[in-house]
């Protein structure tokens, strides 16, 4: 074996080694769970017996149980219990904690032959479905008291009613898109179920979260088989499992714990084309990359990719540098902040660019 490549295979054991370290000193990951409905909102029913609430509950209580078992992460509840709750409340309790996810489990219904899992992250509905399940899940708010008062005049049967509804999840959206797709991969992939996408529509309860958040349609109960899939033991089982990794595997993709001494080795050409940037936005709206419009950051790169344009702080060669410009940028408000690095002008992730540093 040539002494290159030996040294190239132990700085990679390094760097993994290094991976599977938990920081200890930081602030816990926090994932507030949100089982759908509850109380005297039973969320959709089916003639087959199965209930919405219930079987929503018992997924969140699975997932929460195995991801209170991980050291650094903390699982908070919007509810343990068959009781009632206020959208309102959803939200302000994931707020209040401050959380790194919101992650809201439902079952979806329509006619007995629509089945399949898919995630919805906030936004515009692009089409009649999307706005379908979106109504449903936001009808709660009519058993609401005060809800005229509470929701400022919000209408979830009214589909201009959710024009204001996207902005505050904007910052959040690239990250939601993230777990969503992940949770959608692993229904699709590892439990072989059917894969309807990752969808954007006006969920009341997305809009007001303050982190990237994502609602979870795991199946159809109105279908027969897939209700009594998403109502037995191993399904229950199952769907959690695919939530928790994902949930996982979004985790490190956004906090890789390497420890930046590896880093400094310095060196080979390759270390030039690989660029690191801080990505602090991403939004639909269109705003000049000026420092006024990002409190002060400079510089700020923009690019656009499908309809979400994306905003950078930063640019350099030097890891240990763009950690200290994340910093930053959550020093100044960005709290989601996070690295991204490019090759060739070619997004890569982090830990593609952080191996070819070290190789
Ligand atoms: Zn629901």
């Amino acid at each position: 074996m040539q002494i290159k490549s030996f040294l190239t295979i132990l700085l990679c054991f390094f760097g993994l080694i290094s991976l599977a370290q938990p920081k200890n000193n930081t602030k816990p990951f926090i994932v507030v769970l949100d089982a759908g409905h509850g109380g005297k909102d039973p969320g959709k029913i089916t003639t087959f017996g199965y209930n919405e609430k219930d079987i929503a509950l018992d997924i969140v209580l699975r997932v929460g149980k195995q991801l209170e078992n991980i050291d650094d992460v903390e699982v908070i509840y919007t509810r343990k219990k068959d009781v009632f709750l206020e959208l309102r409340q959803r939200a302000a309790i994931a707020n209040k904690a401050d959380a790194d996810l919101f992650i809201s489990i439902h079952c979806n219904a329509h006619n007995p032959q629509a089945y399949g899992a898919e995630t919805f992250v906030l936004g515009l509905h692009r089409n009649e479905s999307n706005f379908r399940v979106a109504q449903q899940e936001n009808e709660v708010i009519f058993m609401e008291d005060d809800y005229e008062q509470n929701y400022e005049g919000f209408d979830p049967s009214s589909p201009e009613s959710f024009i204001g509804l996207t902005l505050l999840q904007e910052d959040y959206l690239d990250q939601s898109i993230l777990l969503a797709r992940t949770i959608q991969n692993n229904f699709a992939q590892k439990l072989k179920r059917r894969d309807r996408g990752v969808k954007q529509a006006g969920f009341w309860v997305l809009h007001n979260t303050y982190m990237p958040s994502v609602l979870v349609e795991t199946g159809f109960i109105t279908n027969k088989n897939e209700g009594d899939y998403l109502n037995s033991k191993r399904g229950k089982e199952e769907i959690s499992k695919s939530i928790i990794d994902a949930v996982l595997d979004y985790k490190s993709s956004l906090n890789p714990e390497i420890s930046t001494e590896n880093l400094s080795v310095e060196n080979s050409e390759n270390t030039a084309q690989i660029i690191f940037k801080v990505q602090i936005a991403a939004s639909s709206n269109k705003v000049a990359p000026k420092s006024y419009n990002f409190k002060g950051l400079s510089p700020i790169s923009r690019t656009k990719l499908a309809s979400v344009y994306r905003y950078f702080y930063g640019e350099t060669t030097d890891y240990n540098k763009a950690i200290e410009f994340k910093n930053e940028a959550i020093g100044v408000g960005y709290t989601s902040a996070f690295v991204v690095a490019y090759k060739n002008n070619t997004r890569i992730s982090l830990k593609e660019a952080l191996k070819t540093i070290l190789n």
